[in-house]
């Protein structure tokens, strides 16, 4: 008897030697490690582990499983000087893999997205004047570098050469004479001092009482959501700033969740006079250097104000205390592969288990929040006007069946002699087409021909500024042939409908004095170009301007008075669930760019359908008229808001074997009282990348448990491996 409760003891005395540990890879679960020697590992602490041959990074998730014989457990390496993970977001991490079914390691690579940061930082070498040197006596490049140093801090020698106008050599040529000395330089977190004490512009009385609101729900300290909603041009971004600053205050951090596209420099100025230094910026196009100190001044808890595109959520934040999604309702907040998730969903969940307070902004609320507005479970804050009385755009309709532009053309007259008077007056026109290239369909005059990518199913679009045809699925390209691949009859190529390449050239033919650009992810493919060109539409260097939705965001164009949408229907095909609530959205944020100066606005809607609920909502300016008719419908079809949804998506190289996988899925998929499943059927884009894709759809009341049948279903089915399924909770996409 004794020696079994010896053994037992024993045994406990082993497991307090063990902890869970994650590592950032597909796995479902923590492994266990036993303790080593230095490695204290509290929960959070991030470690490294051996993993088969390798030894990895993880963080500490809890006190070992023990659930494997203690011979077996690898000890760990060893840990990294960082505060421990916050246990919040680790639950945070576990409450996000459950929702999205993806692989707990796979959520955690979320938020150990640079594990170059885990490292402390090297530091860079600078150089100072060496002491007692005299200046006088030297060279006259040599003597200007001393001077900068008399007065300046150290610099690297790039930083100095260029101040002094001369090569780094000759500032490294000093360091071996003795004249400079090297010394360390460490860069410090970015966003660490923001000024609150600075004042914002005055706000309006509306504008104050929207900002106490928010400032009040910061001070409770406590989980709340509130929809901050106002027209474009109302200050939706100075309020929500006043909340920032509260948070501050309090010593917390705060994140800004803002769409890539809206990250312009414009919205970077304005956070500078506002909080008097630059935020801690985090989205794709980062250098590594400025990732990984950004990664660790966020896991320090330097870093103060986090603006970030939707993967900014899972930085590893040592203090949370303020969440704001700008631009609420923007699809970007959708990652549609890997980890699957609604950044803006998994913010208040995040805000929810932290207990800290959420804002949403936007001028178009998506239907689910405003779902949850009148549900009460949102506060409204609302900004009902423009700020200084700027008045909202005059929305016209241009009925194309009517009023038809010249064949092989797409700006109709009416809205050309708009953009004429425009012009005439000194102001300046966006002519909005949210599609690339020259035409998105090439086909053979001939015999019928049409551009097929041989990868996915979808046309090959022509751009003729490269002169290629590209798929723009999966970047294939090839260039225009002279002659059709498939009769062989030569200069026989016809371009059906138009993108913004031809567009441009129709202006070119109508306007020919007008100064026009293309602003697209083309002709804006990376942040200097954007930068530029939305410099010059500033500076008023274009009359007219030809854009995607690059352009439909953010921006303030005071001399822009002019909207043209050349096809106000494009979105409405296809016929997804938020079709024409996205169509909304996007056209009233593109109708949004015109009369934000002193001049007051004019939009034209260039549409087959002028009747149609959503173009006679953009005309009348009802947005809650529309949303509510849009929520009667979803909810008399059982859709989302009032009902769930997760799309299985079924691929792969052998189109019979993805087909037969989908039967079989189908065959036993969950079918019963409150759930539903259709499909499979093939996806709209059938072919991606050379995959076959099909889709299986599955309906359920809000009250079931939807991943736990989902879970079940597809454990009772074996896929081969060479069958992908990928789970999409609340889709938003169902191509
Ligand atoms: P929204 O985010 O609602 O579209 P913004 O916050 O971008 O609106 O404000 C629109 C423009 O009006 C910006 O140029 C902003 O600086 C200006 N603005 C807003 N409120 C004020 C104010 N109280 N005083 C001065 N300018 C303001
Ligand atoms: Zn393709």
């Amino acid at each position: 008897m004794q020696s079994l409760f010896q053994e037992e003891a024993e045994a406990e005395a082993v497991s307090a030697q063990t902890r869970a540990v994650l590592v950032p890879y597909p796995v479902d679960k923590a492994y266990d490690y036993a303790l080593a020697d230095g490695v204290g590992a509290p929960d959070g602490a991030y470690v490294t582990v051996p993993l088969g041959s390798r030894q990895v990074p993880g963080v500490v998730w809890g006190a070992g499983a023990n659930d494997v014989a203690s011979a077996k457990i690898k000890p760990m390496v060893a840990e990294y000087d960082l505060p421990p993970l916050p246990g919040v977001h680790r639950k945070f991490l576990d409450w996000v893999a459950h929702y999205t079914m993806a692989p707990l390691g796979s959520v955690l690579k979320l938020t150990l997205s640079v594990p170059a940061a885990l490292e402390p930082p090297a530091p860079a070498i600078g150089y100072d004047l060496a002491e007692g040197i005299e200046v006088d006596g030297l060279t006259p490049q040599r003597k200007r570098i001393a001077e900068i140093l008399q007065t300046a801090p150290p610099l690297r020698a790039a930083e100095l050469a260029d101040m002094a106008g001369c090569t780094p050599g000759v500032v490294t040529g000093m360091a071996k004479k003795g004249l400079l000395k090297a010394v360390e330089l460490y860069s410090s977190a970015p966003c660490r001092n923001p000024d609150t004490k600075r004042n914002g512009p005055v706000l309006s009385e509306v504008q104050e009482s929207a900002a106490n609101t928010l400032k009040d729900l910061v001070n409770e300290q406590s989980y709340s959501a509130a929809l901050l909603d106002g027209v474009t041009g109302a200050g939706k971004t100075e309020v929500y700033f006043e909340a920032v600053a509260e948070a501050l205050k309090q010593d917390k951090q705060v994140l800004i969740l803002l769409p890539e596209i809206a990250l312009s420099n414009a919205f970077l100025e304005r956070f500078k006079d506002r909080f008097g230094c630059a935020p801690a910026l985090w989205h794709s196009s980062l250098s590594p250097g400025r990732r990984k100190l950004t990664w660790r001044g966020v896991a320090e808890g330097e870093s103060k104000v986090i603006i970030g595109a939707r993967s900014a959520l899972f930085l590893p934040f040592q203090d949370l205390g303020l969440i704001v999604v700008d631009e609420e309702h923007d699809p970007a907040y959708k990652q549609e592969d890997g980890v699957i998730y609604h950044a803006r969903d998994m913010a208040v969940v995040r805000a929810h288990l932290g207990d800290i307070p959420i804002v949403l902004v936007s001028a178009t609320p998506s239907l689910e929040t405003m779902h949850n507005v009148w549900e009460g479970r949102y506060y409204h804050v609302q900004l009902p006007a423009r700020h200084g009385g700027a008045s909202l755009p005059d929305v016209h309709l241009i009925d194309l069946k009517s009023d038809s532009p010249e064949s092989q053309h797409f700006i109709a007259p009416g809205l050309s002699k708009a953009v004429e008077d425009t012009i005439e007056q000194g102001g300046q026109v966006l002519l909005f087409l949210n599609r690339r290239g020259y035409a998105p369909l090439t086909l053979c005059r001939a015999c019928g021909h049409r551009f097929e990518c041989p990868r996915c199913t979808a046309w090959m679009v022509e751009h003729r500024r490269t002169g290629r045809l590209h798929c723009h699925h999966c970047d294939h390209y090839m260039r225009v042939p002279d002659a059709c691949p498939a009769c062989g009859e030569e200069d026989s190529l016809v371009a059906c409908g138009p993108g913004v390449e031809r567009i441009s050239e129709e202006v070119k033919e109508l306007f020919p004095e007008a100064r026009a650009c293309v602003l697209s992810s083309d002709t804006a493919d990376t942040h200097d170009k954007l930068r530029a060109i939305l410099d010059d539409i500033r500076d008023h260097k274009v009359d007219i301007i030809i854009g995607t939705q690059i352009i439909a965001k953010g921006h303030h164009f005071p001399k822009l008075t002019c909207v043209g949408v050349i096809d106000a229907d494009l979105g409405l095909a296809g016929g997804d669930l938020r079709a024409t609530e996205r169509t909304y959205q996007l056209l009233h944020q593109v109708a949004g760019r015109a009369g934000r100066g002193e001049d007051p606005g004019h939009v034209y809607l260039q549409s087959f359908h002028p009747q149609s609920r959503v173009m006679q909502a953009l005309a009348s300016h009802d947005r809650d008229a529309f949303l509510g008719v849009e929520q009667e419908e979803r909810e008399a079809a059982h859709m989302p808001p009032f009902s769930r949804l997760a799309a299985i998506i079924v691929s792969g190289r052998d189109e019979e074997q993805v087909a037969l996988c989908a039967r079989e899925l189908g065959k036993c998929a969950p079918n019963g009282p409150g759930i539903q499943t259709v499909g499979p059927a093939e996806a709209p884009i059938y072919r991606l990348r050379g995959r076959y894709r099909r889709r299986l759809l599955v309906r359920a009341d809000k009250k079931i448990d939807v991943q736990k049948a989902i879970a079940h279903w597809l454990s009772n089915i074996k896929t081969p491996s060479t069958i992908r399924i990928q789970i999409d909770i609340d889709p938003q996409s169902f191509l």
